[in-house]
């Protein structure tokens, strides 16, 4: 009965109508009562308190005072006047400054009655003003209803407009309220209640919107949060069941000579701990009888490929081929020769399938991958076509997965008979708690260590105004017999701005670095591929010295000669690109720079992402970094982004109870699948409410 009040449009709402119920939808995208019951005020203030004049700080918060106005008069300034009021208890005295509506605050205020004033404190001189109070005379004051905590709802500036104040939202709600008598359902069991101590739905509710002081309205805070995330937390681990039950998948129950033998006889370094543990677990997963749908994760240089080839020698050990798909053509050929070279010395068939490939060759490798004869496919998109056809493809690697749809992931899937396990490497950290979230349906495996003897490489910014002395440096590097990338932004909406931009670039360093005296390699988006492979390849075997790219080389390209990378107009490079970028150098044994190079001209944010590379090196760091710049949906494109619209919980602030919601989620889903049990029966019907609602997708049977 009651979830029905809920969903009654708010045009039906005591003092709501058709005008305010339509500009609420477009404005706030309410719809019904539900919607405005989870408006949620994201801040209060606070009114238990009232201070003394002499106890005021200059610090820009909202308080409260009581004292009398002793006199008032209007001051003439260059545009028209203000009116100014003195105010004093018997600690002191500030001033009351108005700019607009002299006349009824004039012939309103009472000389000498003792107010309540409410505003920003600014300081004034030596003295403090407050401009444009809320002014209530004491005795009505407290004759009121008392709100002691002001809510603040989100709003907008055409609600404002329209006279959708925030005293008048919060008289809507009340109005709900009323209507609904506050009898709102428990949504959590009891069990859940005792045990975290929280207090009920109604309560909570209740005191999100009209807290009576810090400590309920922490509670309400935490029980709301608590609860948005468990059920989230609860849906995800049920669709991972619903999976693992649904998608059997190929048992890899042998380790044999392959794998064995490479690791015996061909791997050219120590693995790391991280590597090793990763490869247990990604062996343990897919010896299950479950499909694998893995994410491992792993920074720039932490050494994922070596990783996916081992996980591909397994396949190859059970009777099945492998494949691996990068995002770029120069990625996918770098994967291809270095792994071939690491498989020289065994007798696996790998080859090479790209958009560039010839026809001829295709023919004869669509046959090799059909009759089996084919162990490895290393690719770009075009491995997904429908003429590509396996004879038994066992595992589907897709490296840097953030360039990739999902839609192609799941194009994998139907490669075989039985969908092959799936193994998604990226170098783009999701931070971990992002991570929980969105991909609660996927196992996660992160690389969390970098192969010894790696030296960090060092970032500074330098303005354009020092671009002498930068080049300076190139040279002395140079000199060395390193190698530089110089890389300029590459913005879609304008290709032909950014080719000039490019071109600029380009003619100035060559002034600078002229041709007699170095090679240098350009590479852009308007350059056919096959030219771009072949710059490319020059800097790879150390023919040129400089490279001068857009954002192609962003992935994966792997130079250890190169020492130092230069980023131009750095400002207009999203933070995981920086990072992106700065992970091609620092592959060797050498120390290494990254330049960040601007303008002048800098933002707020581009300040934040500028000081944020140079501080650390740590890709899980600049990613949690990025979130709080960027926001969740935003980051992950809007695929999920709708997932991500949380009512109340911070993903990033509100880790900790993440965490303790997902740990509840297991424990409820463990003793209870089906939430069958009568204990559980809140949290099965609210489940199916939001389910119902789409406010969440159901998985749980
Ligand atoms: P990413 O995780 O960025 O894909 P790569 O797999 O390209 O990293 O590895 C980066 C470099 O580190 C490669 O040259 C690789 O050979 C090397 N490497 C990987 N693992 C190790 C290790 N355990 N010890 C030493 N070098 C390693
Ligand atoms: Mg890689």
């Amino acid at each position: 009965m009651q979830s029905s009040i809920l969903h009654t449009p708010l045009v039906y709402l005591k003092g709501v109508g058709p005008n305010r119920a339509e500009i609420l939808k477009t404005e706030l995208g309410l719809e019904t009562f539900r919607d405005l019951l989870q408006l949620y005020p994201h801040r209060y203030l606070d009114k238990t308190q009232y201070y003394k004049i002499n106890q005021l700080k200059d610090s820009g918060a909202d308080v409260q005072v009581v004292g009398k106005i002793v006199h008032l008069k209007t001051v003439e300034q260059k545009r028209g006047k203000r009116l100014e009021a003195s105010f004093v208890d018997e600690t002191g005295e500030i001033k009351l400054v108005w700019f607009r509506g002299h006349k009824w605050i004039r012939e309103n205020l009472q000389l000498n009655e003792p107010y309540v004033i409410f505003g920003r404190i600014n300081k004034y001189g030596s003295s403090f003003s407050m401009p444009h109070p809320e002014m209530e005379l004491l005795k009505e004051h407290q004759a009121g209803l008392k709100i002691s905590m002001q809510p603040i709802y989100p709003s907008t500036e055409k609600l404002g407009a329209k006279g959708i104040t925030n005293r008048v939202i919060s008289k809507m709600v009340q109005q709900l309220f009323l209507e609904t008598k506050a009898n709102f359902g428990e949504t959590l069991s009891t069990l859940l209640i005792e045990e975290l101590k929280l207090i009920s739905k109604a309560d909570a509710l209740l005191n999100i919107h009209f807290p009576k002081g810090q400590e309920p309205l922490a509670k309400a805070q935490f029980r709301l949060k608590f609860e948005e995330l468990f059920f989230i937390q609860l849906q995800l681990l049920s669709k991972k069941v619903a999976r693992k039950k649904k998608i059997k998948g190929l048992p890899f129950t042998h380790v044999g000579q392959h794998f064995n033998g490479f690791f015996k006889n061909h791997l050219p370094f120590e693995l790391t701990n991280a590597q090793k543990r990763v490869i247990k677990e990604i062996r343990n997963d897919m010896g299950s009888s479950a499909q694998m749908n893995r994410l491992l994760q792993g920074d720039v240089g932490s050494g994922k490929t070596i990783v996916g080839l081992m996980c591909m020698l397994l396949a190859v050990d059970n009777g099945f081929q492998a494949g691996l798909m990068a995002p770029t053509e120069i990625l996918a050929q770098q994967h291809y020769s270095g792994l071939k070279d690491l498989l020289k010395n065994t007798n696996l068939k790998i080859a090479l399938l790209t958009g560039s490939t010839k026809r001829a060759e295709r023919t004869f490798l669509h046959n090799q991958l059909e009759n089996g004869n084919l162990n490895i496919l290393v690719g770009t998109h075009a491995i997904l076509e429908d003429k590509v056809r396996f004879k038994n493809l066992g595992l589907a690697i897709i490296d840097e997965q953030h360039r990739f749809g999902v839609a192609q992931r799941s194009k994998l899937w139907h490669k075989n008979e039985v969908p092959p396990h799936i193994l998604v490497m990226t170098a783009t950290p999701i931070p971990r708690t992002l991570a929980m979230s969105l991909y609660g349906d996927l196992d996660i495996s992160v690389i969390d260590e970098l192969p010894p003897g790696r030296k960090p490489v060092k970032t500074v910014h330098r303005f354009d105004t020092n671009r002498l002395k930068v080049f300076r440096f190139l040279k002395d590097e140079i000199k060395k017999g390193r190698q530089v990338y110089m890389v300029y932004p590459l913005i879609q909406e304008s290709e032909a701005l950014d080719y000039k931009d490019l071109m600029d670039g380009y003619e100035s360093i060559v002034r600078e670095f002229p041709i007699s005296d170095y090679q240098i390699s350009i590479v852009h988006g308007q350059m056919k591929s096959q030219d771009k492979d072949f710059e490319m390849g020059r800097f790879v075997k150390g023919e040129t010295q400089i490279m001068v790219a857009t954002t192609v080389i962003e992935v994966g390209v792997n130079v250890p000669n190169a020492s130092v990378m230069i980023i131009e107009s750095a400002e207009r490079f999203g933070l995981s690109q920086l990072h992106q970028l700065r992970g091609r150098v620092g592959r060797g044994a050498d120390q290494s720079y990254c330049i960040l190079m601007t303008s002048h001209k800098l933002s707020a944010d581009a300040k934040t992402r500028l000081e944020t590379m140079c501080r650390t090196n740590d890709g899980f760091e600049i990613a949690e970094v990025d979130l709080k710049l960027r926001g969740p949906g935003d980051l992950m494109g809007t695929q999920q982004s709708g997932l991500l619209n949380l009512k109340i919980a911070d993903i990033v602030k509100d880790n900790p109870i993440l965490k303790t919601a997902r740990y509840y989620a297991i424990q409820t889903l463990k003793e209870d699948p089906k939430l069958e049990n009568q204990g559980n029966l809140p949290i099965r019907r609210a489940y199916a409410q939001l389910v119902k609602d789409k406010a969440i997708w159901g998985y749980i049977s």
